[in-house]
């Protein structure tokens, strides 16, 4: 006679054994995850003929070992119930799903470097150098690993041992230790900074072009900041002109980088990537992850010959990005290469950009429907409120959103906004009015359903 396997227990047998054994603060779907893996581990030995094979010791030391990676991970997916659509902190642009794919299937072995025709070398940034091209109706594009990294690599290979022109109105600082002035030094040149903090003429930039040592003139969109009140600068054609008359190359590093503009209506335009090349600039730099919607990245596209430049510097082969960025790129591309209705659909930073406050009502008050229904502690509140693009584009706008108002008895504000970020996932809102506000803006459609078991529980 044989003995009887051991019986299998429930899945909300494990669940609670999971309770016992300390393992919840991992969070319930974690150990569901890892439960369900230790389980389809477990049958397959049975399978196999081990009919022994039961819910022991080493079926949980294999779960806690499941837990000790994916759900461990500290740089983890969040909710981002702030309203700042670029949140820096929160990881800036969403990825669109397909970027997400791509990522993932370049990280096996992938075309990364390699011509499939050919078997040969092959160029591992060139299918998003051509995309580039495309969608920005440059001559040629290249990419490499940040904005900030664009800069430097134009300025070392225009003028590295020479000089750059740059007006002091524009001489930002980025944040995280980014100011103009030292990457222009760290890039090997001097700078010859024209104007004052309010105003920089055509004059200026003429006067200093006469210097013979000056190879380069870099102009820099005001990103985070505004300076009002008595302001000018030459528009961004005369200038061009200009450079283009001394064979001057014209960088702009433009920052958010805004394709074609018209995807951000009744926000204040941000110059948008096609608009400066029209202007004449030779080269146009900006973040993959800001107002592009993607992966971080620095784009570079212009005139053929600046870019080749650039491409065969050193420094571009320090800076180069890793295939699964670049095939998240490739993706978040071929999406704005299909115009701006695919973009303002497909891409979640754009998305969320041109959702309305109407829109915005209507998501808040299912919402708080939901959460008051529940009978739990917790209350919510539709109330208007005013998010931003973040990431230093448009700095000085609100945008008209709409959310709800969360109170919960016997907790202060300070304390229910702790316990959303200690959740899981951890989520980030705001205080306002003595209650915590979740901006409903930068909120996915799957991860209502999450907020809403998260506070109703
Ligand atoms: C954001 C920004 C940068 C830095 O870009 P990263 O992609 O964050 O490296 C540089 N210049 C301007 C004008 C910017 O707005």
């Amino acid at each position: 006679m044989t003995e009887n396997p051991p019986r299998i227990p429930s899945m909300n047998e494990i669940l609670e054994s999971c309770a016992e054994r300390g393992l919840e603060s991992y969070g319930r779907e974690a150990c569901r995850a890892a439960c369900s893996r230790a389980l389809d581990g477990l049958r397959a030995r049975r399978k196999a003929g081990d009919r022994l094979s039961a819910v022991d010791e080493a079926f949980w030391s294999q779960v806690e070992a499941y837990l000790a990676v994916l759900p461990s991970i500290q740089l983890r997916g969040a909710i981002n119930a702030t309203g700042v659509v670029l949140h820096t902190n929160l990881g800036r642009a969403p990825w669109p799903q397909e970027a997400v794919e791509a990522a993932g299937a370049a990280a096996n072995a992938s075309l990364c470097e390699i011509d499939r025709h050919t078997g040969g070398r092959g160029r591992r940034d060139r299918p998003v150098s051509e995309l580039l091209a495309r969608v920005t109706g440059a001559e040629a594009g290249l990419p490499v690993n940040n904005n900030a990294a664009t800069v430097l690599l134009a300025v070392s290979a225009l003028a590295r041992g020479r000089k750059v022109v740059v007006a002091r109105k524009e001489l930002v600082e980025i944040g995280g230790s980014y100011r103009m002035p030292e990457v222009i030094a760290a890039a090997g040149a001097e700078m010859v900074e024209i104007g004052t903090t309010n105003r920089v003429h055509l004059k200026d930039f003429e006067d200093a072009m006469e210097d013979p040592e000056v190879s380069l003139v870099l102009r820099i969109h005001p990103s985070n900041f505004r300076i009002q009140g008595f302001t000018k600068e030459p528009p961004m054609k005369e200038v061009a002109a200009m450079c283009h008359a001394r064979g001057l190359p014209l960088v702009y590093d433009l920052g958010s980088g805004v394709l074609n503009g018209s995807e951000l209506r009744g926000l204040e335009l941000e110059h948008p990537v096609q608009a400066s090349l029209a202007d004449g600039c030779d080269l146009v730099t900006f973040s993959g992850d800001k107002l592009l919607g993607g992966p971080q990245a620095g784009l570079i596209v212009g005139a053929k010959p600046l870019v080749e430049r650039l491409r065969r510097d050193m420094l571009t082969r320090c800076l180069r990005l890793d295939k699964t960025i670049l095939a998240a790129l490739e993706a978040v591309l071929s999406i704005h290469a299909l115009g701006e209705e695919a973009a303002c659909t497909r891409i979640p930073a754009l998305q969320r950009l041109a959702m309305t406050q109407e829109q915005l009502r209507d998501r808040a008050t299912a919402f708080a429907e939901v959460i008051n229904k529940a009978g739990k502690t917790v209350k919510a509140t539709v109330v208007d409120c005013a998010g931003r693009v973040g990431s230093g584009a448009s700095p000085t706008e609100d945008l008209p959103s709409a959310g709800v108002l969360l109170t919960q008895d016997g907790l202060s504000a300070e304390q229910l906004v702790q316990r959303l970020r200690d959740a899981e996932p951890p989520t980030f809102a705001r205080i306002q009015d003595e209650a915590v506000l979740l901006d409903l803006r930068t909120v996915a459609e799957h991860e209502l359903e999450i907020l809403q078991q998260l506070l109703s529980s």
